[in-house]
Formats: structure tokens, C-alpha cells, sequence
């Protein structure tokens, strides 16, 4: 984990973005202290904990999270005294995903179901015992500005984008933001509820706040070149993902006709495919919140990896 200055009082804690769940963290060392999301299990948000306790030795005040997804609030318990913040949105999502169930897949290293077994093993740095939910109980409809001791900060709800209840942290002075997982950076985003218009415009609400420095949700620092290329990313995606489904492609067929091009050298490029399933799923008709069949994903993933690999090597 890297301990980033990004102004005065302002830090961010950044995982190398290795697959699922490198998530980063923010840390506004003021006005008793703000967390910007916490990790997805309990260990490496304790490492979170220590690396802050460089800079900052109270237990932090307030957590925000950004939105549901367990890489980013699974580590709320060890902030017991905290206000936790989020989105209305996100607190209704915030059971979908569950801890034993994560546990479960990550036990699975040694199944004969080869889909389960690479899951098992981009989980092994994980270990999901222990977490008890801890959603936030103070809630952002649109906005909440906060004053930490002279140092604004803007919690600004985007969504529905990559989650429903997506925010920007934005420190309009220090002209930085944090984007939770509305930006992948170097990464392969891989969304959830929401729409392709509304991650757009999330995108462009992130370039016109004119920042300095962005941190994105997964990958390293940035400045606006970092949603200009998701954006581009996006929007390219989907209208490969359109001519698909015009033709009557399945969404897997349309994902392996679209070429990677230069978004192969991002993490994980397969995850390509949940942008497709999504503009499917708009394609159809069907609600930006219809239920996504994740181990449906996750096979679709394999066979996208595995049908590169096998023209890689023809
Ligand atoms: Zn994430």
C-alpha cells in the first residue's frame, strides 16, 4: 500500500490495482479526520488503519463510502466510533453482496470446474471472515458539503453510473477527486446498476470540476486524461455492443467480435464483457437495476479470456 501527500492534510492509500478488489482509499487529516472508503476485508483495511497512522493518529470521524461494492466498505467495523456516509442507494444495495458467499468462492481453489477455480485463485489475497456490514447511516441524496476544519469537501451523487448510488468526493479548493469506481483507471471497468448515459455524464461531471489530481476507485493517480480515455473506453464498447445485438448476437458473440485494440494492455480486458451484458440489457428494454447474473458473468469472462488466448496462439 502507498501513502500518497496529495496537499497538505489531504492523502491517498493506493493497492496496486492486481485484480478484483485492489480498491484505493482517501484520507482528509482534518476536522477529526475523513476516510474515503475502507477495503474489502478486514486485514488489509487494517493495513489501511496503519498507513494512515502515519500521517494521522485519532480514529477518523467520518467514513464515506463511495458506493456499495464490498471493496469499498467491507472494512467499515474497525471505524466503530465513525458516522459512516454514503448514498440512500447504496445503503439499499449494500446486502446484495455477502461476505460468506465470498469466503465460499474463495475456498473453491480446488474445484474441477475450471471457472470457480480461477475465481478461488484471484480471491487467494483475500480473506473474508469475520466482516459484519456496516452501512452508512447518515444519507447523501444529491449532495452533502462538509467543512473539515477549513477544508471543503463535496460528496456529489452521480448515479445511477457504475452503482446506484455512486459519489464523487470532490475538495473543490484542494481541486482534487475522488472518484470511487465511477473511474478504472489502467483497468478494465466492470459495472453493475446503471446506465451507459449516466457513467458518461459521471465521467464528464469529473473533468468539469477541473481537478488536479483524480484517484480513481482502481488503478494509480491521474489527472482528466484518466475519464477522458474511460469515457472514450465506454463509448466504444458500446456502440460495437449495439451493432451486436442489431445483428442478433448473443453478448458474449458481440464481445469476442469487438478487438481490444489498445484496452488489451488494461487489467483484466475480459471484463469487457460487462459492458456489453449492460448495453444489452439497455438494448432490451430491461431496467437499469434488472438483477445481473454474475456467475453467468464471471463463465462469460472465462470463455472471452480463453477465446483470446486460443487466437493468441493460432
Ligand atoms: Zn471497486
Amino acid at each position: 500500500m502507498d501513502l500518497v501527500e496529495l496537499a497538505p492534510d489531504v492523502y491517498a492509500c493506493l493497492q496496486e490495482d492486481r485484480g478484483l478488489g485492489y480498491s484505493n482509499s482517501g484520507l482528509v487529516a482534518r476536522g477529526g479526520g475523513l476516510v474515503v472508503d475502507t477495503f474489502w476485508d478486514l486485514p488489509h483495511t487494517r493495513e489501511l488503519i496503519e498507513t494512515y497512522g502515519r500521517v494521522w493518529r485519532e480514529p477518523a470521524r467520518r467514513v464515506v463510502n463511495t458506493h456499495s461494492n464490498g471493496d469499498h466498505c467491507w472494512g467499515n467495523q474497525l471505524f466503530p466510533e465513525a458516522e459512516i456516509i454514503g448514498h440512500r442507494l447504496c445503503v439499499a444495495r449494500f446486502g446484495v453482496e455477502n461476505p460468506q458467499m465470498m469466503q465460499a468462492l474463495r475456498g473453491a481453489a480446488s474445484s474441477s470446474n475450471p471457472v470457480a477455480a480461477r475465481l478461488a485463485a484471484q480471491l487467494a489475497d483475500w480473506d473474508f471472515s469475520g466482516i459484519e456490514l456496516r452501512p452508512p447511516t447518515t444519507l447523501v441524496d444529491d449532495r452533502l458539503e462538509l467543512d473539515l476544519d477549513g477544508v471543503a469537501v463535496h460528496l456529489v451523487w452521480v448515479g445511477p453510473a457504475h452503482t446506484a448510488g455512486d459519489l464523487l468526493v470532490h475538495l473543490p479548493r484542494e481541486r482534487i477527486v475522488f472518484t470511487g469506481d465511477i473511474l478504472f483507471r489502467l483497468c478494465t471497468p466492470i459495472g453493475w446498476e446503471g446506465t451507459h448515459a449516466q457513467w458518461v455524464r459521471a465521467l464528464d461531471a469529473i473533468e468539469a470540476l477541473d481537478p488536479a489530481v483524480v484517484v480513481p476507485g482502481h488503478g494509480p493517480l491521474c489527472g482528466v486524461e484518466g475519464p477522458r480515455e474511460m469515457k472514450a473506453y465506454l463509448e466504444y464498447v458500446h456502440r460495437e455492443a449495439s451493432r451486436g445485438f442489431a445483428e442478433g448476437l448473443t453478448a458474449l458473440d458481440a464481445a469476442k467480435r469487438i478487438d481490444p485494440g489498445p484496452y488489451a494492455r488494461w487489467t483484466e480486458p475480459e471484463r469487457m464483457l460487462s459492458s456489453v451484458e449492460r448495453a444489452y440489457r439497455e438494448l432490451r428494454g430491461d431496467p437499469w437495476d434488472a438483477p445481473i447474473d454474475v456467475a453467468g458473468l464471471f463463465a462469460g469472462m472465462y470463455a472471452l479470456r480463453q477465446s483470446w488466448e486460443q487466437r493468441r496462439s493460432a
